[in-house]
């Protein structure tokens, strides 16, 4: 049974930052580091136990980097391996950069997690740790509606043309003789378990799954609406909100996820699937008030790097190392959802978190 610490990393600039998703897949990630212990990585110390150096997760940039993952697997203070989550699960992680093709963090946005590496000599560990992630992905797969054939490593990801080149987490199974296609086949055969369980109704199902209010839903396949009538294949393909509380097995589905549409039909509960709890709330986005150009910033830390463009497809140019003032002459946020300013000198662009408006 899973019991997974909950332990936003609220000052990370991706909580932050904090970007909407609706997860469509799993990447795999391992640590590529020798420490097994979860209190490395997240700030829970009733959990995990107290980081003495405190360079866990819990930072804006965590070693002076832009990343952050959903979560992480590894020993709690008692030695028990544990899923960590650091992130809502509704909310874009930044953890495994882009490829030819785009990124698995934003478009497809996919659930990401870290399993703690320790030596990769210990097979009794990493049997289990990779025991607790197929559980974690197996209870994620139901909970979002997800198919086994999305979980992908993140060496994965980069073949798929949605990552950057790493080749985590398979250079460690390959010690273990396995592959990630071993790892799904796990994932499949809990799956397969849990049915028989439901089906035998001997333990309850999924936590958490009746339907309310504001909840983002899918229809399955040959479903009806309450009255019977068949709902057309182009509302069967879209998700939508909940419109309010359900009556009984009644639920009025209102608006398309993509915003597009509003029907207002009630479905028997049966044939819905939550695919996002409404009450799942976001945490106060980064709301940088967009400000009338031009302005002038201070430069806040001893070294601001300048870009091209804007993230994700950006040249590093040079570097701000004066902590001076400028003139910004245009605002864009990128695809994280971040603010980054124009500087009238032509030198480029930079990132609006590391100053302050004067
Ligand atoms: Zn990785």
């Amino acid at each position: 049974m899973l019991n997974i610490i909950k332990a936003h990393a609220v000052k990370n600039l991706c909580y932050i930052a904090a970007q909407k998703m609706v997860p469509q897949g799993i990447v795999v990630h391992s640590t590529g580091a020798n420490n097994p212990n979860l209190k490395r990585y997240v700030d829970a110390a009733d959990e995990v136990g107290v980081n003495p150096n405190a360079n866990h997760w819990n930072k804006a940039k965590p070693g002076g980097r832009k990343v952050c993952v959903h979560a992480f697997i590894g020993y709690d203070k008692n030695k028990q391996i544990r899923v960590a989550e650091i992130l809502p699960l509704n909310i874009c992680c930044w953890g495994v950069g882009s490829g030819k093709k785009g990124s698995y963090n934003f478009k497809p946005a996919y659930i990401q997690f870290e399993i703690c590496e320790d030596g990769l000599k210990d097979k009794d560990y990493y049997t289990k740790a990779f025991n607790v992630a197929a559980q974690y992905c197996a209870h994620l797969c139901k909970q979002y509606n997800i198919s086994v054939e999305k979980i992908v490593g993140h060496c994965e990801a980069y073949r798929l043309g949605y990552g950057c080149n790493h080749s985590d987490p398979e250079h460690w199974m390959k010690k273990f003789g396995e592959t990630m296609s071993d790892f799904r086949n796990r994932v499949s055969e809990i799956l397969k378990i849990d049915e028989v369980k439901i089906e035998n109704k001997d333990e309850t199902v999924i936590e958490n799954t009746s339907i309310q209010k504001g909840d983002l839903v899918s229809i399955v396949k040959g479903a009806t609406y309450y009255n019977g009538k068949s709902i057309p294949d182009w509302v069967q393909k879209q998700r939508w909100y909940v419109k309010a509380e359900p009556t009984g097995s009644r639920v009025v589905i209102d608006k398309s996820e993509n915003g597009k549409h509003s029907i207002c039909s009630p479905v028997d509960e049966k044939y819905l699937i939550k695919v996002q709890n409404g009450e799942d709330i976001l945490p106060q986005g980064n709301k940088t008030v967009s400000n009338k150009c031009p302005y002038l910033v201070k430069v806040k830390t001893d070294c601001l790097n300048i870009y091209n463009d804007v993230a994700p497809n950006n040249i590093k140019k040079g570097a701000i190392k004066d902590r001076g003032v400028y003139t910004i002459i245009e605002e864009k946020t990128d695809c994280m959802g971040a603010k980054w300013g124009k500087l009238k000198s032509g030198a480029g662009w930079i990132s609006l978190d590391f100053v302050e408006k004067i």
